[in-house]
């Protein structure tokens, strides 16, 4: 059975289990790419700690290097007495060849200027060549703050410049030239024996000067693999690029030397990044697979749960609801509450005359059937309700309704559509459908109670003819105990059989006015409900199981009675019920055997409904019963289905018209002529007819006129007693025969 809401776990658990694998994977995948990112930044952020550290240092030692290159030429005796004579031109050439020329070729130095304390130049070499002194005006500007910070230096007698590795003072610094950065270089040419006798502060001072960008830079790069080194006046922060100040000796930025930052991380980065991609790929794809054989299975499990819902709400042969589920509906309906309590219809349905299709035409015929209705009937329910097969032939129907009426018209529909012939292998057939109603609010609120009040609301249907709806009225109620209670009392007076009395009514030939036959009619004396009518109690003991029991008890009676009587034969009422039963036939021979009566002297009158539903075995009994002799006679026909075409195949003797037809004769209803037609028909066919319910002179005269063989009625007799029959045959009887009970 399945479990209310299981579909909803499922999908729910699919959804959780997919959102957690989708999760999963991308948590995985954002931590290893997080982590990748981080350890790419930090790889790369030591590769270029050490790049900018690297390059601090080449920078700082190139600073160095200018002041301690210098050095070798300005401490220096000759060229204290060289720049001291700057105004003779060998003193001149000496200057050029030692301080300007040999500095730019062997240092590699870009300028060189010598200058005096107070910053008049005597000497400049720049761009490769010996220059006019006074161009050292296009540095002065810069180097004079300098000049003036050596010299003062000098004069205080304070060391200056002095470091590891240099040892004659000096004032070196970056500084922004001519448009390009440099680092400058001032030394005082001061003498290196001491033997020239030199003022401190009154020295000549030697200007070097070096670039930093062009050639240094390319040369930077080349040897300590940097890659797009160049100057910028900004330090073009930006994720590839490095970058280090240059900062003067007061602490200002002339600008940053800048390059391509080498990324080790990113470069590993970039290199793995294929292989993690194809990764992830893979990985999506078998979390994918995952997912698809999670999600099918979850798809077929549903399937299944639905395929088991399925079957146990609905009926397998009509795939209409079935009872469980007409049941869980209803509950359903009843427990919602509103603001009026909605007005429900529970309406059982059972089939009239079902059985003998299924006896006689096969079960797949009788299957054919109750799908055609159930369809039928599907058809004329509003949308909304629901219409369930609860059993064999049953079905129930739910629904909705504002006026009752609606529930009226939509029972008479279904009354009258399930009425309508079925075609099967070309063969007409017919059924009946009785419906009981029970309403909501009006009999109930209660399962229970509603489906009891339907329930007797059928009965009550079936009970007052069949093919009819009944809703359900408060005197039903008792209408039902007291079938319960006469089915009991039923039962025991068939135990004893001496509540039972068998009368007769004669059957008068019409030519002669003579008793040709008698009919056996059984009453049921009940000790406290007075005499009851087998109109009322044939049909309780053909649903109860009884009527053969009673059957029987009226055969014996009337068979033995009748073997002392100087008539034709003897008429005894049989149920269809009785008729189905394979072994009736026997019995009955056996009944004459007992009582020695001829089987030419007995009559079974069967009604025209139950020779419609004749099954197999019916068919069987009547041939059988026929093959000895005895006569069958159609009751009540034109009553029933049957058609005059197809009382040419009719295994019959004999044929009572219905009182229905006699009771019209004179009104004017056309009785006249279906009574001329079925005697004419009849006697075509080498059939007996007998009129039943003759009670007047005009109707004994009409029936007699047109050729009728048999009559009768009150006209004549009313069923009477053994020994009045007895009275009657023998001639003791007055002229109007005695009138029985009834
Ligand atoms: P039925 O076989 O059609 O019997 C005729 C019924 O019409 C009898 O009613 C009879 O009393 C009544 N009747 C006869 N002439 C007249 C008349 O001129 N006017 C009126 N108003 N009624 C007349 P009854 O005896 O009450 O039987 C009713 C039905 O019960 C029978 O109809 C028959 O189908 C059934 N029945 C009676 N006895 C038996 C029986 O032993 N076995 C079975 N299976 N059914 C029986
Ligand atoms: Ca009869
Ligand atoms: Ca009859």
């Amino acid at each position: 059975m399945a479990i209310p809401g299981f579909r909803r776990a499922a999908d729910f658990s699919i959804v959780k289990v997919v959102a957690a694998a989708v999760l999963g994977l991308v948590v995985l995948a954002a931590g290893t790419f997080s982590f990748l990112v981080w350890s790419t930044w930090k790889i790369d952020a030591v590769s270029t700690a050490r790049q900018t550290e690297m390059a601090r240092h080449v920078i700082g030692r190139f600073r160095f290097q200018l002041a301690h290159d210098q050095e070798s030429a300005t401490v220096w005796d000759d060229a204290v007495v060289n720049v001291r004579g700057y105004a003779s031109p060998e003193s001149l050439e000496w200057i050029n060849a030692n301080l300007g020329e040999w500095m730019h070729t062997y240092f590699g130095h870009d300028a060189a200027y010598v200058v005096k304390p107070d910053g008049q130049p005597v000497y400049a070499f720049s761009n490769g060549v010996q220059d006019e002194a006074t161009s050292y005006a296009s540095i002065e500007k810069t180097t004079a703050p300098m000049l003036q910070q050596l010299v003062a230096a000098l004069r205080q007698g304070e060391t200056i410049g002095i470091e590891e590795g240099i040892d004659s003072p000096g004032v070196t610094d970056f500084r922004f030239l001519n448009g390009r950065p440099a680092v400058v270089s001032l030394k005082p040419i001061v003498s290196d024996s001491g033997d020239i006798e030199q003022v401190a502060g009154e020295e000549f001072v030697h200007v070097a000067v070096r670039y930093i960008d062009g050639p240094f830079l390319k040369e930077l790069e080349t040897k300590y693999d940097f890659s797009n080194m160049h100057f910028s006046l900004t330090e073009e922060a930006t994720i590839n690029k490095a970058s280090l100040p240059l900062v003067t000796n007061s602490g200002d930025s002339i600008g940053y030397v800048v390059w391509q930052s080498y990324r080790p991380g990113l470069a590993f980065l970039q290199s793995i990044t294929p292989a993690l991609v194809i990764i992830l790929l893979c990985l999506v794809v078998v979390v994918g697979i995952f997912i698809a054989m999670l999600y099918r299975r979850a798809m077929a499990n549903r399937e299944q749960e639905e395929r088991i819902r399925y079957l146990a709400t609905h009926d397998s042969m009509t795939g209409l609801l079935n009872r469980a589920a007409f049941e869980a509906r209803l509950d359903t309906a009843l427990s919602e509450v509103g603001d009026k309590p909605r007005q429900i219809a529970i309406l059982y349905l059972d089939l009239d005359r079902f059985k003998p299709i299924n006896d006689t035409l096969g079960h797949p015929a009788g299957d054919f059937v109750i799908c055609e209705i159930g369809s039928r009937i599907g058809k004329l329910v509003p949308p909304g309700a629901s219409l369930c097969r609860v059993g064999g032939d049953e079905f129930n129907v739910l629904v909705t309704y504002d006026q009752v009426e609606a529930i009226e018209a939509l029972c008479a529909a279904i009354v009258d559509s399930v009425g309508q012939a079925i075609c099967i292998d070309g063969q007409s057939v017919f059924v009946g459908i009785s419906i009981g109603v029970a309403l909501s609010p009006l009999h109930g609120t209660d399962r229970a109670e509603l489906t009891r009040k339907a329930d007797v609301a059928l009965y009550s249907a079936k009970a007052s003819g069949r093919g009819c709806y009944s809703i359900f009225g408060q005197h039903m109620d008792a209408l039902v105990r007291e079938r319960a209670e006469i089915e009991r009392d039923l039962r025991d007076a068939l135990a004893d059989r001496k509540q039972f009395q068998v009368l007769y009514q004669p059957k008068y030939f019409a030519g002669t006015g003579q008793v040709g036959s008698v009919e056996a009619l059984v009453r049921w004396q009940h000790p406290t409900r007075g005499l009851i009518s087998p109109v009322y109690f044939v049909p309780i003991a053909e649903e109860c199981g009884l009527i053969r029991e009673l059957g029987r008890m009226v055969l014996e009676q009337a068979c033995s009675a009748a073997a002392a009587w100087p008539i034709d034969n003897i008429a005894v009422n049989v149920s269809a019920v009785q008729l189905r039963d394979s072994a009736f036939s026997i019995e009955v021979m056996a009944i004459l055997a007992a009582t020695g009566l001829s089987p030419h002297k007995l009559e079974l009158e069967v009604t025209e409904t139950a020779w419609m539903d004749s099954s197999d075995s019916c068919a069987a009994n009547i041939r059988a019963l026929r093959a000895v002799g005895i006569h069958i006679a159609l009751d009540d026909f034109g009553t029933g289905f049957s058609t005059f075409g197809r009382l040419h195949e009719t295994d019959v003797d004999h044929i009572k018209i219905d009182k229905m037809f006699v009771d019209g004769l004179g009104k004017d209803r056309g009785d006249e002529a279906i009574i001329q037609a079925i005697v004419e028909l009849a006697r075509a066919k080498g059939l007996k007819t007998t009129a039943e319910g003759v009670e007047t002179k005009e109707q004994n005269d009409f029936l007699i006129r047109i050729g009728c063989d048999e009559l009768q009625g009150f006209l004549f007799a009313k069923p009477m007693t053994q020994e009045d029959v007895g009275a009657l045959l023998s001639g003791r009887a007055k002229t109007t025969p005695r009138l029985s009970s009834v």
